[in-house]
C-alpha cells in the first residue's frame, strides 16, 4: 500500500509543485488512490490493500470480512473494530454496536471517504494511546462497509454495474415514490441484498446506523418517503440541538422535507423496518482540489467531530430505563422508573417470574418519555407472589415499531411489599396454609384413631 500511495505521490509531485509541502503525517492521512478526472479516487483494489493492512497491523482491533459481493464479484469489505480481546463491556454488559456504510453512490467520493475515514480516526487513535479511541473499542464495536458499489466507484457513476440506483433499492416503501432507476424489485441487487442480510443477521442490535454520501452538506433522519416526523422525533430533535449548539452548524432535517421525497433509501430501511437511529450523512459536494492529496482529517475534520460524537454517545439513542422504587400492594404495584437515554419507549410492561425464570405475570403497558422520571400504577389484582420471584422490564428501546426489545431484571432496588403480597416461608408453608392446615387434620385424625384402637384392645 505505502508503495501505491508513494508512486502516486511521485507523480503528483512532478506535475504540481505546491504538493511537496505535504508533510509526513499529511502523506500518511491521504485517502489511498489515483487521480481520476478532477479527484484523488480510491479504486476497490487500493481500498483492498489499504483494510488488509489494517487488519495485520492491528489484528487485536481489527476483523476483516465482508458483507458478500458486488454483482461483478467484488468483495465487498467489512471492517469490524473493536477491543477484540473483550468480549463485554469492562461492567459485563453487551457492547454497544454501530453499523456504518459508504459509497451506495460510486460517483461520491467524499461520503466513501467519510466511511474510510471512521475506520482510520479510530485505528490511528489506537495506535498513538488516544483516551478516546480506546474506550470507545473497549465498549463499542463498529462496523464499517465503506465501499458498497465498487462497480460503480471504479466506473466513476452513481449507478451499480446494472445502472440501479442502489440506494433505491431497498425494502421499504420500494417504488412508491417518483424516481429513477430501482431495480426490478426490492433488493433486486447483490450489493443491497448483502447489506440488507448484514443489518438483519449481524448487526441487528445496532443503536446508530449512518450511511455516508456527498451531496449538500447536510444530515438527513428519516422519512425519506413522507414529510411528517419520525416516531423518535424527541431523539433526532436533541442529536440535533447537542450537534448544533456544540459541534457544528450542518443543517440536520427529515430527509423528505430537508431534500425530496425518497423511497427505498437504506436509511428509511434501516430505521423503519429495523428499527435503528439512522442518518444519511451527507458531506458537501465540492468533492477534492483538482489534482491534489487532501488530508482527510483537515478535509472532513468536522463531519468526523459530529460522528465521534454520535460515537461516543451511542448508548443514549435508545430508551434506558432503571427501576428507581417498586411497591407491592394487595392490588397495586407502584413503580418508578428513570429513563436517562434520549429516546422513549411507548410499550413498557412489568413482568413477574418465578424461580425458573417462567412467566407468571405482565403488567398492562405502559410509556416512559426520553430524559424522563415516571411514576405508574399498575393493576395487580392477578398476580400471585412465590418463593424465589423475580421482576423484569421489557421494553422497546425505541418507539418505531421495528425497534429492538429488551428484557432486563429490576436489580439495585429493594422491592416494598404489603403484608399480604409478601412471599415468604411462613405463606408457602405456614401454620394457616390450607394444605398445612388439611395434614394437620390428617395427622391428628390418624393418631386419634391409632388412640381409640390401642383404648379398645385395652
Ligand atoms: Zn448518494
Amino acid at each position: 500500500m505505502r508503495v501505491a500511495v508513494g508512486l502516486v505521490l511521485c507523480m503528483l509531485l512532478a506535475s504540481i509543485p505546491t504538493s511537496s509541502a505535504q508533510s509526513d503525517s499529511s502523506e500518511e492521512d491521504a485517502w489511498p488512490g489515483d487521480p481520476v478526472d478532477s479527484h484523488v479516487h480510491m479504486t476497490w483494489a487500493a481500498l483492498t490493500l489499504e483494510v488488509n493492512e489494517w487488519a495485520d497491523d492491528y489484528p487485536e482491533i481489527v476483523d476483516l470480512t465482508s458483507i458478500g459481493q458486488s454483482e461483478l464479484g467484488k468483495t465487498l469489505w467489512v471492517v469490524r473494530l473493536s477491543n477484540w480481546s473483550m468480549e463485554t463491556k469492562s461492567d459485563g454488559s453487551q457492547k454497544e454496536i454501530v453499523y456504518i456504510d459508504g459509497g451506495h453512490h460510486g460517483n461520491e467520493y467524499l461520503g466513501t471517504a467519510l466511511a474510510w475515514l471512521s475506520a482510520k480516526w479510530y485505528i490511528d487513535g489506537w495506535a498513538e494511546g488516544n483516551e478516546e479511541a480506546i474506550n470507545v473499542l473497549d465498549n463499542t464495536e463498529l462496523h464499517i462497509t465503506i465501499m458498497l458499489n465498487p462497480d460503480g466507484n471504479d466506473i466513476d457513476t452513481r449507478w451499480n454495474i446494472n445502472q440501479v440506483d442502489l440506494n433505491r433499492n431497498y425494502d421499504h416503501y420500494w417504488n412508491t415514490c417518483p424516481t429513477t432507476q430501482p431495480g426490478s424489485s426490492a433488493f433486486s441487487e447483490s450489493e443491497t441484498a448483502a447489506n440488507g442480510v448484514y443489518m438483519n443477521t449481524v448487526v441487528p442490535d445496532a443503536d446508530l446506523y449512518v450511511t455516508m454520501h456527498t451531496g449538500v452538506w447536510i444530515m438527513l433522519y428519516p422519512w425519506g418517503k413522507w414529510p411528517e416526523q419520525p416516531p423518535d422525533w424527541e431523539l433526532y430533535h436533541k442529536i440535533r440541538e447537542d450537534v448544533q449548539d456544540n459541534i457544528s452548524s450542518i443543517p440536520i432535517q427529515n430527509a423528505n422535507q430537508g431534500l425530496y421525497p425518497n423511497c427505498g433509501t437504506s436509511r428509511d430501511y434501516g430505521y423503519g423496518q429495523m428499527g435503528f437511529p439512522t442518518f444519511t450523512f451527507e458531506t458537501d459536494d465540492e468533492q477534492f482540489v483538482p489534482g491534489s492529496f487532501e488530508n482527510l482529517n483537515d478535509r472532513l475534520g468536522e463531519e468526523m467531530d459530529v460522528m465521534r460524537f454520535l460515537i461516543n454517545d451511542v448508548w443514549y439513542w435508545r430508551a434506558q430505563l432503571t427501576v428507581q422504587s417498586l411497591a407491592v400492594a394487595q392490588d397495586s404495584i407502584t413503580l418508578t422508573v428513570d429513563n436517562d437515554a434520549r429516546a422513549s419507549t411507548a410499550n413498557a410492561t412489568l413482568q413477574y417470574l418465578d424461580a425458573d425464570g417462567m412467566l407468571l405475570w405482565n403488567s398492562s403497558l405502559f410509556a416512559v418519555n426520553a430524559s424522563s422520571t415516571n411514576t405508574t400504577s399498575l393493576d395487580a389484582t392477578n398476580l400471585s407472589m412465590v418463593e424465589g420471584g423475580t421482576f423484569s422490564l421489557s421494553y422497546q428501546v425505541r418507539v418505531i415499531d421495528a425497534a429492538r426489545w429488551v428484557t432486563e431484571p429490576v436489580e439495585g432496588v429493594e422491592v416494598q411489599f404489603d403484608e399480604e403480597k409478601e412471599p415468604s416461608f411462613l405463606i408457602g408453608y405456614g401454620l394457616f396454609n390450607p394444605l398445612t392446615l388439611m395434614a394437620c387434620f390428617i395427622a391428628v385424625a390418624a393418631v386419634a384413631n391409632e388412640r381409640r384402637e390401642l383404648e379398645d384392645e385395652a
